[in-house]
Order: C-alpha cells, then sequence, then structure tokens
C-alpha cells in the first residue's frame, strides 16, 4: 500500500518551509519598517527636547554675552558658573561649550586636552548658520547627541552654544525595542507554522483515508466501503469516489454477465464440434435398440431372446442416456464459484465426452494423471471449459491414428496440467497471436478463435499461467499451472 506518509512528509514539509518563509519575510519586513520608525520617532523627540533645553539655557547665555560686551571679565565668570551648575543638574549632560561672535571659547565644561566634538571641528561649529543635531557614537562606541545653536538677537549674533549629550539609552531602547519585535516576530511565526501543521495534518489525514479506501477497493468484490461524512472539499471528494466506485461494480457486474454468456456460448460451441462424435454415440445405441426390438417384432415367442435383447436394449438406453447426461453436464449453465476440487477429477469428466470423438478419428490418447495431486482453488466448470478447449484443439490439429498427452502433475510453483499432441503445430509467426480474441487459423465454421483467449482469461482469473511451446510439424504442448488451493487462500489472507 502506497503510505501519504512518506508523500504527505514531502507535501507538508514544502507548504511549512514556503510559508513559514513567507511569514517570516513578512515579518522581518514589518519589523524592520516598525523598527525604523519607532527609532526616528525616538530620536525626534529626544533631538527636540534637547534643542529645547538648548535654547532654554541659550537664552541665559545671551545675557550673559549682553552683559559682556559692557564687562566681559564679569561675564566670563558668570558663564563658567553658569554651565558648571547646569552641568551638575543633568547627569546625561556630557559637554557644554560656548564660542562668542569672533569664534573665540568663553566657556567650556570640557578638559583643553579633550574636546568633545562630535559632528566636525571647532571651525565648522563657528560657521553654523542654523541650529543643527547630530547622533554619532563615540571611541567607546557610546552614543552622543551635539546640538548646535548659533545665538541670535534680531539681526545681532552673539555667538555659537554647543551642548553634547549622552544619548545610549536611545540606544538601549531602541535595542531592546529590536529583541520584543523579533521575539514577537518568532512567536506569531511559531503559532502560524503550529495552526497550518495542525491543518495540513488534518487534510493529509483526510486524504490518507481515501488512499487507503482506494488500495482496500477489490474489483472482484460488490461490497463498497463508506468514508466518513465531511462537509468540506474532501467530503466532496470521498463523495464522488464512492460514487466512481458504485460506477465501477456497476460495470463489473455488467462486464462479468458478459463474460459469462462469452463463456457459455463458446461451450456450445466447443458441444457443436463434437456433435458429430456425440451423434455417433446416440446413434449406434439407438440402431441396436431398433434391431432388438425388430429382432422380437419377428420372434416374440422366443422368451429367452426377449430377455436378452431386452437386457441390450437397456444397456444401449443406458449408454444413450449417459451421453446425454455428460452433455448436459457440460453444457450447463451454472454459478461461477470457486472451491476446493480435484484437478484430476475435471480433466477426467472431459476426456469422457471428448474420447468419442478422439476414438471416431482412430487417436491414440495417454493420460498420466498424478494421483497425489493436491486440490485447487477454481471454478470447476470453468477448468473444464479450459481442459476441453485444449483437447479440443489437440485433436483438430492430430492427423488420424496421431497421439495426444494428457498429464497432470505437481510442479515447483503449483499444479500443472499439460496436454500436448502430435499434430501440425503452430508457425513461429502466429505463437504470440493465438490467444488473441478471434484470432483462428481453422476453416469458417470449424473455430471461432475464441477458445484459447477465454482459457487466458479463465487461467488468469484463477490466479494460474498458460505457457505454449511448439514446433511446426512436430506437434504443441500447453502447460497450465495453478496455485495449489493452500498457497492461494495464503495469498488471500495477505493482501
Ligand atoms: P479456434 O480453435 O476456434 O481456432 P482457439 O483460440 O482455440 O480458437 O485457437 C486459436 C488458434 O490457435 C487455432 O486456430 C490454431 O491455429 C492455434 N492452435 C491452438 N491449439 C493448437 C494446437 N494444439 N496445435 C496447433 N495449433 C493450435
Amino acid at each position: 500500500m502506497i503510505s501519504m506518509e512518506s508523500a504527505g512528509a514531502g507535501l507538508r514539509g514544502r507548504i511549512l518551509v514556503t510559508v513559514g518563509l513567507i511569514t517570516a519575510s513578512i515579518m522581518i519586513l514589518m519589523s524592520w519598517g516598525m523598527l525604523y520608525n519607532w527609532r526616528h520617532s525616538l530620536l525626534r523627540q529626544e533631538t527636540s527636547s534637547a534643542l529645547a533645553v538648548s535654547r532654554a539655557f541659550s537664552v541665559a547665555v545671551i545675557d550673559a554675552l549682553i552683559a559682556s560686551d559692557q564687562d566681559l571679565n564679569q561675564s566670563e565668570g558668570f558663564l563658567g558658573n553658569y554651565v558648571n551648575m547646569f552641568m551638575e543638574q543633568d547627569p546625561r549632560l556630557r559637554a557644554i561649550t560656548i564660542l562668542d561672535a569672533d569664534g573665540t571659547v568663553t566657556a567650556r565644561s570640557w578638559d583643553r586636552s579633550n574636546p568633545p566634538w562630535v559632528s566636525g571641528t571647532l571651525a565648522s561649529l563657528i560657521a553654523a548658520q542654523a541650529p543643527t543635531t547630530t547622533i554619532k557614537a563615540d571611541d567607546d562606541g557610546a552614543w552622543m547627541l551635539e546640538i548646535v545653536l548659533p545665538m541670535y538677537t534680531g539681526e545681532r549674533r552673539w555667538g555659537v552654544l554647543v551642548m553634547t549629550t549622552e544619548a545610549d539609552s536611545i540606544r538601549s531602547r531602541v535595542r531592546r525595542a529590536f529583541f520584543q519585535i523579533l521575539l514577537l516576530s518568532i512567536a506569531v511565526t511559531s503559532v502560524m507554522l503550529l495552526i497550518l501543521w495542525l491543518m495540513l495534518s488534518r487534510i493529509l489525514g483526510s486524504l490518507q483515508a481515501l488512499v487507503s479506501a482506494m488500495d482496500a477497493v477489490d474489483f472482484n468484490s460488490a461490497d463498497i466501503p463508506l468514508l466518513p461524512y465531511r462537509r468540506d472539499e474532501i467530503g466532496v471528494l470521498y463523495k464522488h469516489f464512492h460514487r466512481m466506485q458504485k460506477r465501477a461494480e456497476q460495470s463489473r457486474r455488467e462486464l462479468l454477465a458478459a463474460q459469462h454468456l462469452v463463456w457459455h456460448a463458446e461451450r456450445l460451441a466447443a458441444i457443436g464440434r463434437l456433435a458429430s462424435g456425440l451423434a455417433h454415440e446416440i446413434n449406434n445405441p439407438i440402431n441396436g435398440i431398433r434391431n432388438c426390438i425388430y429382432a422380437i417384432r419377428n420372434d416374440p415367442d422366443d422368451r429367452k431372446q426377449t430377455a436378452e435383447y431386452l437386457q441390450m436394449m437397456d444397456e444401449g438406453a443406458a449408454h444413450a442416456s449417459n451421453v446425454i447426461d455428460k452433455l448436459l453436464g457440460f453444457s450447463r449453465k451454472r454459478q461461477a464459484g470457486f472451491e476446493a476440487m480435484d484437478l484430476n477429477n475435471a480433466v477426467e469428466s472431459v476426456l469422457r465426452l471428448v474420447s468419442f470423438d478422439i476414438e471416431r478419428k482412430g487417436l491414440v490418447l495417454e493420460t498420466s494423471l498424478d494421483p497425489n495431486l493436491p486440490p485447487i482453488m477454481a471454478d470447476r466448470q470453468l477448468i473444464q471449459e479450459v481442459a476441453m478447449n485444449l483437447l479440443i484443439n489437440a485433436v483438430d490439429a492430430v492427423e488420424d491414428r496421431g497421439r495426444i498427452d494428457v498429464a497432470t502433475s505437481v510442479g515447483d510453483d503449483g499444479v500443472v496440467l499439460a496436454v500436448s499432441d502430435q499434430g501440425h503445430g503452430i508457425a513461429p509467426e502466429n505463437l504470440d497471436r493465438i490467444f488473441d480474441p478471434f484470432f483462428t487459423t481453422k476453416k469458417t465454421g470449424e473455430g471461432t478463435g475464441l477458445g484459447l483467449s477465454i482459457c487466458l482469461e479463465i487461467v488468469q482469473a484463477q490466479g494460474g499461467r498458460i505457457e505454449v511451446a511448439s514446433r511446426l510439424d512436430e506437434g504443441s504442448v500447453f502447460t497450465i499451472t495453478f496455485p495449489p488451493a493452500a498457497a492461494k487462500s495464503d495469498q488471500e489472507n495477505s493482501s
């Protein structure tokens, strides 16, 4: 039986990998987009609040610079204190630098040997015309946010305020968000794949049931197993499969009926072929009886003769009735049925019928039936029909006073029936065609060309095989091998 396990695993695996890849790609794109937007808004938020703080601070610085316009020394000390105070208030502040309009550093929070510039050089900061924000990692990998704010009152430029603040918290928030989104993506993808896997398992399970039902279909049985009712598309598939099985069963029955008609017709045709021998067989006793009647009529008082002739008439009538019984036994249309049967017995009953023809033609019939033959599981009437066809062909092939051998034996792989003749043999080019329906080399009215094709069909239906060996002008051997009854029932049990 073909299992859906291997095929299903491939299909399931492919669907899972495809859907998994698509879902993972979509999740990655979505996560990347979300993360990008979120990071962007976080930075905007952070820079705008840092800018607001710088602007607030710059107001005081401009005041101090205006004051310095009148008294520089006082303002320098004031700005330095102011920068230090502001630095202490916000631990995230790393550096504050105040440049005056000439680009001179008037106040700073940092060591002269270690300038805190993030975005560029002192010269580029002095030249800044509008507020700028820059985020960059420093040498230790920590994120720094630099605000460069030119200070104006109306048209008057007072200098530039440079404020550097630590932005590492943004980075850690972005990183945390990244891991959260990653986990969410993995969870969503896994749940989707799990649901898909369960659904596929259900579908494949249903298909497996259909495959098992298909495997279980026995075209020789009228039994049609019913698949469970389902409302989905697989249910429709089940329904159509069931209908197809019913149609197949109907065709099987019609075919069987037609086959039996053909077999019966062929059997009648075989009897027709034997008719002259049989007629002779019936005519002889009838002639004998008429002679006896004539003799008794002539001398009715001879009681001894009358008694003797009556006895002969009785025997003659019994013989004729026996022939007719054999004829009817062979031609009667019976229901086909398998049974453990004795092949020798079936062959003998056919030989009795054909023997009239054999004798009439003056042929030599040698029989060698193995008395230890095991029974075969077959339809007795069909086996008789096969033996009859082979024997009629042999009789037809052999010239007067030729020889026919009929033997049964136990072969390597079954019970063997061999019918050999010393007839005209079969031309090599015809060997492949003799089992074809309607192939005949006999004259019109003598052969139908159906005998061997029916034999082949019957033998194969009984689980056997038929072989032929023939040499032109030397003779032919038809060998049929049937599985013994025990082997056949074992085979049926295991299948
Ligand atoms: P039919 O006997 O009606 O012709 P069969 O199917 O029985 O149909 O046989 C087909 C042909 O096979 C025969 O016409 C004959 O040519 C050939 N044939 C069958 N059996 C023998 C045989 N024993 N010897 C020679 N030829 C044979």
